[in-house]
Parts: C-alpha cells; sequence; structure tokens
C-alpha cells in the first residue's frame, strides 16, 4: 500500500454517482412494495443492507441542505443527481438553491407511460444532462425499438446515458437484459451521446472492454464498493481493473462516482479514498487523475 501523503490528488472532486432518494419517493417505494409507510420501508432497507437508513427530511429544501453539509464536511464539489424514478422535483429544487453543487440528469423508466415526455419536459426545464437507464430492473433490452425516441432526443441534445447492466441489487433484476453488448448497435448509432456504465458494467467487465475497444463513446464509470469482483470465476483487483479499462480504451473514458445513497452515512469518502489509491499505485499522473475525478464528467456532462 503506498502512503497517504504521496498520493497525487485531484485539483476538484466530481461525483457521477450519487442518488438523492426523497421522502416522497420512498412513500411510493413503500406503496409498491406493500408495506404501509416510508417508515417501514425504511426497516426493510436496513434489514436488507445491514446498515441504519435514516429517512430523508420530508422538504426537498431541508434534504438539499442535509447533502451540501455533507458534501463540504467531505470535500465534494459536484454530485451528479440520480433521483426517484421518473421524477425530477427533487432536482429542480436542488439545482435551483444551488447549480454550482449538482449536475441536473434523471432516471428513467422507458417502460412507464409518459416517459418520453417526462424526458422531453425535464430537459427543458432543468437542462438536464442525461439519464440514467436500468434494463435488468425494467424489462427491455437496450436496442428495443420502442427505445428509439430517447436515443434520438440524446443525440440531439449530446446527453450522456448511464447505464446499470450486469449483476444488482435488486433480487428482481433479469439476467437476460443486463449485457452491455446490448448496447453495442446503439452506441454505434449514436455517436453524439456519451454512455457510460456504472460499477465498470457490474460484473460484465470482458463485454465493457470489447466495447470500449470498438466505440470511443462509451466509458468506465467507477462507483460503488465493485463487489462484483467477488463473483467472477477468476481473482481480479481494482488495480487490474482500472489497468484493463485504460489498456482497452483510454483515461479519457474513466468517470469517478461513489454510488453514495443515504445517510447516516452519506457520501462515501472511503470509496474515494480506495480509488485515489489504486491510481496512485498504478501511477497515473497528475493529469490523468484530473480526467478521472472530475474533467472527463465535466467534458461530458456540460459542466
Ligand atoms: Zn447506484
Amino acid at each position: 500500500m503506498s502512503r497517504v501523503d504521496e498520493w497525487i490528488v485531484p485539483d476538484r472532486v466530481y461525483d457521477a454517482h450519487c442518488h438523492f432518494f426523497t421522502y416522497q419517493g420512498m412513500e411510493r417505494r413503500a406503496k409498491a412494495f406493500g408495506v404501509e409507510t416510508p417508515e417501514e420501508m425504511a426497516k426493510v432497507y436496513e434489514e436488507r443492507i445491514g446498515r441504519k437508513f435514516v429517512l430523508p427530511p420530508k422538504k426537498h429544501e431541508d434534504f438539499v441542505e442535509m447533502w451540501v453539509k455533507e458534501m463540504d464536511a467531505k470535500g465534494l464539489d459536484k454530485a451528479l443527481m440520480l433521483p426517484d424514478w421518473n421524477d425530477y422535483s427533487f432536482v429542480e429544487t436542488a439545482t435551483k438553491v444551488y447549480p454550482d453543487r449538482f449536475v441536473p440528469f434523471v432516471m428513467v423508466n422507458p417502460t412507464e407511460e409518459n416517459a418520453m415526455e417526462f424526458v422531453r419536459e425535464a430537459y427543458s426545464k432543468l437542462d438536464i444532462r442525461g439519464m440514467k437507464l436500468y434494463p435488468p430492473l425494467h424489462y427491455y433490452h437496450a436496442y428495443d425499438d420502442f427505445m428509439t425516441p430517447f436515443y434520438e432526443f440524446a443525440q440531439d441534445h449530446e446527453m450522456l446515458i448511464t447505464y446499470h447492466m450486469g449483476i444488482s441489487v435488486g433480487a428482481s433484476a433479469d439476467l437476460r437484459y443486463m449485457n452491455p453488448s446490448d448496447v453495442s448497435p446503439v452506441a454505434r448509432d449514436y455517436p453524439k451521446i456519451n454512455f457510460a456504465f456504472a460499477h465498470f458494467a457490474t460484473g460484465y467487465l470482458r463485454e465493457l472492454l470489447f466495447l470500449m475497444y470498438h466505440v470511443k463513446n462509451v466509458y468506465a464509470e467507477t462507483s460503488s464498493s465493485n463487489r462484483w469482483m467477488e463473483f467472477l470465476p477468476y481473482d481480479i483487483t481494482l488495480h487490474d481493473v482500472f489497468r484493463k479499462v485504460i489498456n482497452a480504451s483510454s483515461v479519457d473514458n474513466i468517470i469517478f462516482g461513489t454510488d453514495s445513497t443515504m445517510f447516516p452515512r452519506g457520501w462515501r469518502k472511503p470509496i474515494y479514498q480506495w480509488q485515489l489509491a489504486v491510481v496512485n499505485e498504478i501511477g497515473l499522473n497528475k493529469e490523468d487523475i484530473d480526467k478521472i475525478f472530475y474533467k472527463n464528467l465535466e467534458r461530458i456532462a456540460r459542466i
């Protein structure tokens, strides 16, 4: 392990993967899950993750303040916002109060009615920089025909699309829809869209590397504890993962994220420190480290 005081640190830190699950979103989740209240839903989460989960305040303004305080305390400059599904109300509040701290983004379930209208509205109102899609959770292939309007719109506005492919914490996920190869024809046909794969495509590293080798508008997004490495049939370290991605593509195609989700844990600084150690230990220089921790996202999310 290298010495912390010898690490090269980036000038700024932008997190490409921060969730903002609101109280209202928790109410909807409770209903869908079949429990009475968000408080009960929080208990379900606590049991599932084995960790404390404090419900967010009811007022969006208070939740934003909570987040900004956390970001200031831990040294996060900007967070790309992943709000509740097909709901931009929290993005609206956060970007109004702190336009310099949050990157407007939405999470879209495209199989829901009016999803395309939702994206258009979010773009015209909030200038969203892109959307997160989760095919294995909503049961569609990324290349399905019904997705064309979403890709046309994203292409016209040079958006970033973040996919969650690969294994999932959601037990209801369907393995048939989680292969990054599904994005191959899409990335080829829509060169003005940038495509990021959360958590290095969560187990589908090989397919991600092939895709990154083939097309230049594909990005590896580094967030989470990357536990998928434990489920591969061979040993691999995060050092190897970074090295392989740089070899298949380039340091310009990596964006940093943590997958921060909830309080009291808040912003996952240990994930940042771990990845900072890795990029130092594989010998990246200051320019490369700046690219990974903020410059690449700055470029592709119009920051
Ligand atoms: Zn996430």
